[in-house]
């Protein structure tokens, strides 16, 4: 909002912007705590103005202003909102009517296509989709025989850091006995990159098309490697779809299922001391804090030591909200400032259940002098304690 210079008020703006956020922003008093708690403020001398932008939410208009992209949707922001604002889903609004005029950022415009064109938002050619599952004899999924669907996801599926945590998952499912399959090439893309940048019209047609495939093919559990892709198949595709035909469920939290039921066993040991990072969508946006550290604490030899900031306070690795697409320079990323309270923990390895949160912070890791911290995430460093991987 430019100082004191007079805006119109466009009504038409305002009752699109209030179907769009289900008038989340309405109830917002201009207190200020959610640009006073967003890490933007950390990182930049000038703090994102979250207030200003739940401002334009319910005045009804939207500037073109560059830092709308900078949200992360890490709702950190709204853990202290004292009228509890669905802060992220505000500026997801707020993006589908910069969409809508036209005022998006450049870059942004080519993640739309490759989803579009090659149903993954990595511009990697849809024949690739399964090269990560090579050699590890994964079934085609056939509901009659298998108890889950494995969704690998987009990133899992492309990204070479990612790719180890998916091979790392099939080792744990196979070592438990777990009757599972995987639709290969035929896997859709959830969509949520597309909703973290605000093209909600877009998302829709995602949704449906997927939630059709599913019903299909007869998938009704599916199990995600990403917490990003849970948090679409859970919270967006009921609304969405008008359908609640499949049970989607993290990883970490069937896996805990498993070792409870005394399926997975881990007959090694890997003697380590970790610190935890809880991705923003499994703990904030969907209350999953236990899982990751049950299994953790299952695994003989591992010593969890907390970071300043956890559980509900975690900081964000930086690549949610579309961020993974966008360029942030060396010394602006969240998951500069992680990786620095995980080196403070004198743990030696960082653990996440994300392939955002490990792919940005093995490269903080990576770029941070003195330290031999490494990133691994929670299904690799189960792995390295089962005798026969
Ligand atoms: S913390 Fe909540 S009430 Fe306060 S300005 Fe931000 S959105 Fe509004
Ligand atoms: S969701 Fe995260 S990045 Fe976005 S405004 Fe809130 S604290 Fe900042």
């Amino acid at each position: 909002m430019p100082g004191h210079e007079a805006v119109f008020i466009d009504d038409e703006l305002w009752e699109r912007l209030i179907e769009l956020t289900s008038g989340a922003a309405t109830v917002c008093y201009q207190c200020g705590v959610c640009t006073a708690t967003c890490p933007w403020g950390e990182i930049k001398q000038e703090p994102l103005s979250v207030r200003k932008f739940m401002r334009q939410a319910q005045l009804g208009f939207q500037d073109g202003n560059e830092s709308l992209w900078l949200c992360t949707t890490c709702a950190q922001c709204e853990a202290y909102c004292p009228r509890g604002v669905n802060i992220s889903d505000v500026f997801r609004g707020l993006r589908t009517i910069a969409w809508e005029q036209r005022t998006t950022l450049v870059g942004l415009s080519s993640l739309l296509w490759s989803v579009y064109w090659n149903n993954n938002p990595w511009t990697q050619p849809p024949s690739q989709r399964s090269g990560w599952a090579k050699g590890l004899d994964i079934p085609a999924f056939n509901p009659q025989e298998h108890e889950i669907l494995l969704y690998s996801g987009c990133t899992a599926s492309y990204d070479r850091r990612a790719q180890s945590i998916a091979r790392a998952l099939v080792v744990l499912l196979q070592s438990a006995g777990v009757r599972f399959g995987y639709l290969g090439e035929d896997e859709p893309c959830c969509g949520e990159a597309v909703l973290s940048v605000g093209h909600k019209p877009y998302f829709l047609e995602i949704a449906q098309y997927t939630s059709k495939l599913f019903q299909e093919r007869g998938v009704t559990d599916l199990v995600t490697i990403s917490p990003h892709c849970y948090d679409v198949f859970k919270n967006h595709y009921p609304a969405s779809t008008g359908s609640n035909n499949i049970r989607p469920h993290h990883y970490t939290r069937y896996l805990q299922g498993l070792i409870e039921d005394g399926r997975l066993v881990f007959d090694g040991h890997f003697d380590a001391q970790v610190t935890f990072q809880d991705p923003c969508y499994l703990g904030r946006h969907n209350g999953e804090y236990q899982a990751p550290r049950k299994i953790l604490a299952t695994i003989p030899g591992v010593e969890l030591v907390e970071m300043e900031n956890h559980g509900l306070e975690a900081l964000c690795c930086g690549g949610g909200g579309g961020r993974m697409w966008l360029e942030t320079p060396a010394g602006e990323r969240f998951s500069d400032l992680r990786v620095e309270q995980a080196a403070q923990t004198r743990a030696g390895y960082l653990v996440t259940a994300c392939p955002f949160c490990a792919v940005c912070m093995e490269d903080s890791a990576k770029m941070k002098k003195g330290t031999s911290l490494q990133v691994l995430d929670v299904a690799e460093i189960a792995t390295l304690a089962l005798k026969n991987k």
